[in-house]
C-alpha cells in the first residue's frame, strides 16, 4: 500500500515536474551542461511543440520592409499614471513584476481592450547586447515587456487560447550618459531579488514613469507573434516602440547581478529567431526585388555600428508594418541603424 502510495506520489511528482516552465533555459544557461532544455529543445518541452511554429517571435525588423499603415494611431494608455505596490520576482528567467493596478491600452488598430497583467525584462550581460527584436539587425542592450490580455480573461492561459487574446509592448532601452532617476527604486530592488525564488515589495511610481515621454509613444512597429519563451503560444499582437528607454551603463549593469537557478549571474536572457529572408528555402516566396532589399539591408550596415557578433538576421519571411512619423518616411528610414512568456 505504501509502495503504491509512493509510487503514485513519484509518478504526479514528476508529471508536475514535466509540466513546469522550468524545464526550459536560455542559451546562456549551458543547455548541454546542465540538462535544461535550450533554445534548439524548446519544442520539445511541455506545451513547446508551438516553438517550432510558423509566427514565432521575437523578429528582426527590416525596416525597408515596413509598411506604413494609417490605422496604426496613437495608442490610447488609461491607468498608466497610476501609482502601486507590487512585488517584484526573481523567476529563474527574468525579473517579473505583477501589475497592481487597472491599467489598459486601446486604439492603435487593436481589436479589444487589453488589461496590463504583467511586466518583466530581457537583457544581455554588463549593458552589452541584450533585447530580443532587433532592427536593421541591430540589437539594443534590454527589452522590456509589459503582457496585456483582452479585458474579458480572467487569466492569461485563457487569453493565450485566443490567437489574439494578449497584447504585448516592447520598448527597447538604449544606454545614455545620465542616470533614469525613475528607475532608481526599480534597480534598487533588483539587489533584493538576486537569489531565484526570491521577491520584494516595491513602489511604482506609474508605468508611464517607466516608459519613453509620450510624444516619442507614437511610432511603433505591429505584428502577429508569439510568446518569446515556453510554450511560445502564437498569440501576441506585438507593439514594438521605435524609441528607446534610456539608463546609464550602471543602470543596465545591474540586471546581470540578478542570479539564474544554479547561483550563475542571469545573463543573455533573450531569444535568437534564426528565420531569415535570405535562406534559400524562403527565398522562394519572395521576389528578386524582396531579395535585393535584403541584400541591400546587409550593405547598409557599415562597419562600427552596434549589434552582437553573430547575430545578424536579415528579414523575416512576415509583413511588419510600422508608424512612423512624417520625417522617417520622408528619409525613406535610411540611417535608423547608426542611432543607436509563456511569459517569462
Ligand atoms: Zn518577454
Amino acid at each position: 500500500m505504501h509502495l503504491l502510495l509512493l509510487s503514485a506520489f513519484i509518478s504526479s511528482f514528476l508529471k508536475i515536474n514535466e509540466g513546469s516552465a522550468s524545464d526550459w533555459c536560455y542559451q546562456s544557461q549551458d543547455p548541454c551542461g546542465s540538462r535544461c532544455k535550450g533554445p534548439e529543445n524548446w519544442k520539445d518541452s511541455v506545451n513547446g511543440h508551438v516553438c517550432a511554429g510558423k509566427s514565432q517571435s521575437p523578429i528582426n525588423i527590416v525596416t525597408k520592409r515596413t509598411l506604413f499603415d494609417d490605422l496604426l494611431t496613437p495608442l490610447k494608455f488609461e491607468g498608466y499614471q497610476n501609482a502601486f505596490n507590487s512585488r517584484m520576482v526573481n523567476n529563474g528567467h527574468s525579473v517579473k513584476v505583477d501589475v497592481a493596478t487597472s491599467a489598459t491600452i486601446s486604439g492603435g488598430n487593436l481589436s479589444s481592450v487589453y488589461k496590463a497583467v504583467q511586466f518583466h525584462l530581457h537583457w544581455g550581460k554588463d549593458g552589452g547586447p541584450g533585447s530580443e527584436h532587433t532592427v536593421d539587425g541591430e540589437q539594443y542592450p534590454m527589452e522590456l515587456h509589459i503582457v496585456h490580455m483582452k479585458q474579458h480573461y480572467a487569466s492569461l492561459g485563457d487569453a493565450l487560447k485566443d490567437p489574439t487574446g494578449v497584447a504585448v509592448l516592447g520598448f527597447f532601452y538604449e544606454e545614455s550618459p545620465s542616470a533614469n532617476k525613475n528607475y532608481e527604486p526599480f534597480i534598487k530592488a533588483l539587489s533584493d531579488v538576486k537569489v531565484t525564488g526570491t521577491n520584494t515589495t516595491i513602489h511604482i511610481q506609474s508605468l508611464s514613469s517607466l516608459l519613453p515621454s509620450p510624444k516619442n509613444l507614437t511610432s511603433y512597429f505591429r505584428y502577429k507573434g508569439s510568446l518569446t519563451t515556453p510554450g511560445c503560444a502564437e498569440s501576441v499582437v506585438w507593439t514594438v516602440f521605435e524609441h528607446p528607454i534610456l539608463l546609464s551603463a550602471d543602470q543596465l549593469k545591474a540586471f546581470s547581478e540578478v542570479k539564474f537557478k544554479d547561483g550563475k549571474p542571469m545573463v543573455d536572457t533573450f531569444r535568437l529567431v534564426t528565420l531569415s529572408l535570405c535562406a534559400p528555402d524562403q527565398l522562394k516566396a519572395f521576389s528578386a526585388r524582396a531579395h535585393a532589399r535584403c541584400t541591400a539591408a546587409r550593405e547598409r550596415r557599415g562597419p562600427g555600428q552596434r549589434r552582437a557578433p553573430g547575430r545578424l538576421r536579415l528579414g523575416s519571411p512576415r509583413t511588419v508594418v510600422a508608424q512612423l512619423d512624417e520625417e522617417e518616411r520622408e528619409g525613406g528610414g535610411e540611417g535608423r541603424g547608426e542611432g543607436g512568456a509563456a511569459i517569462s
